[in-house]
């Protein structure tokens, strides 16, 4: 199969999913995965899998991103949050959903390459910021929306605050090595409403920022 026709089979594969949000179909097919890939990972770009990048963590499975960008209902206007920006895959399908992104990551390595990369791409509403994403954003808070795709043992306080009164967040909750949960927040004025959107495996959100060899 040729890239291009692995690309239409990708989609085709996402719709038959569950995925039928058009504009997330689009901003799915207008982000070529395999550029947030490296060598011999690069071929299999279009399965269907997570796959390693660089810093020991992975990439999350198409499906799983595509899953998530439709619950979180991301609308033109809106500033959103994601911690874990990895690859920037994730952050790059965002971009072409919301007004600004902003995506925090804890291991420096992995900032700098999808900030380069996202200029390489020309999304310019993406702003990576190398940290602990355990804290949120302050400086930037509230968010219409908010996005882990590291796993905690509980929705983390601190970014619950960061939240606008009928903001959404969803992330993945669970000990690492075990099933863990993806959950859907909706925050309200009277307080929080949560349901659970099925299981999902991603590395475990971990406190404090990365000591990377050459940090
Ligand atoms: N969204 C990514 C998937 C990344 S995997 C993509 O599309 O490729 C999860 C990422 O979360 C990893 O890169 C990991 O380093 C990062 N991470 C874990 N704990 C974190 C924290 N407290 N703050 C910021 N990033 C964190």
């Amino acid at each position: 199969m040729t890239l291009a026709q692995q690309r239409l089979q990708f989609i085709l594969g996402l719709r038959s999913a569950g995925i039928t949000n058009a504009r997330v179909l689009s901003a799915m097919e207008a982000t070529p995965r395999d550029a947030f890939l490296d060598g011999i990972f690069r071929e299999r770009a279009y399965e269907d899998r997570p796959l390693p990048i660089s810093c020991g963590q992975t990439i999350s499975q198409p499906s799983v991103v595509a899953l998530m960008t439709q619950e979180l209902d991301v609308q033109p206007r809106h500033k959103v949050l994601e911690i874990g920006t990895g690859s920037g895959y994730q952050a790059a399908i965002l971009s072409r959903l919301a007004r600004r992104i902003y995506t925090v990551e804890r291991h420096t390595g992995l900032a700098k390459a999808a900030q380069d990369l996202f200029r390489r791409l020309d999304l310019a509403n993406v702003t990576v910021i190398p940290g602990d994403g355990s804290l949120g954003l302050p400086a930037q808070a509230p968010f219409d929306r908010i996005l882990l795709t590291a796993a905690a043992e509980d929705p983390p306080a601190t970014l619950l605050a960061q939240l606008k009164p009928g903001g959404v967040m969803i992330l993945p909750v669970g000990q690492s090595d075990t099933v863990q949960n993806l959950i859907k927040v909706i925050k309200s004025d009277d307080g929080f409403e949560y349901t659970e959107l099925g299981e999902v495996r991603f590395v475990p959100l971990l406190a404090g920022v990365a000591k990377d060899p050459g940090n």
